[in-house]
C-alpha cells in the first residue's frame, strides 16, 4: 500500500476481509447481477456507500483540494463493514474560509 517513501500508492484495495478472508460482498455483488441484467448503469458505484474526506485546512482558500474517496461494504461472509477501496480525486469545489460544504463532496478522479 505505501511505497519505500512511506507514500500511499492510489488507488488503494482490499480484496480480502481481514476478520474471515473472504472477498465476498454483499452490496457489490448485489449491484453486479443488477448491472449485468441493465437494470443498472455501468458506472454505479458497487458499494453501500462512499465517503469522501476532503484533504484540506478549512480556513484557507484553496481552489481545488484533494478528496480521497473510500468504498465501505459488508463482507458476505462474515458481515464486517469495511474499506474495499480508496481512490483519490480532486474536489469540484473552491474552499472559502468558513464555508459550509456537503458531506459528500463531488470529486474528478485524480
Ligand atoms: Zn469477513
Amino acid at each position: 500500500m505505501a511505497d519505500e517513501n512511506h507514500e500511499l500508492k492510489f488507488p488503494l484495495d482490499f480484496e480480502q476481509c481481514k476478520v474471515c478472508g473472504s472477498t465476498e460482498l454483499v452490496i457489490k455483488s448485489l449491484i453486479d447481477k443488477e448491472k449485468a441484467k441493465g437494470k443498472i448503469g455501468a458506472d454505479a458505484k458497487p458499494a453501500l456507500m462512499t465517503l469522501n474526506a476532503l484533504i484540506a485546512d478549512m480556513r484557507k482558500p484553496m481552489l481545488a483540494p484533494p478528496v480521497v474517496a473510500v468504498f465501505v461494504d459488508i463482507c458476505a461472509k462474515c458481515g464486517t463493514l469495511r474499506c474495499v477501496h480508496a481512490e483519490i480525486g480532486t474536489a469540484k469545489v473552491q474552499i472559502k474560509p468558513g464555508q459550509l460544504l456537503p458531506p459528500n463532496i463531488p470529486f474528478i478522479k485524480g
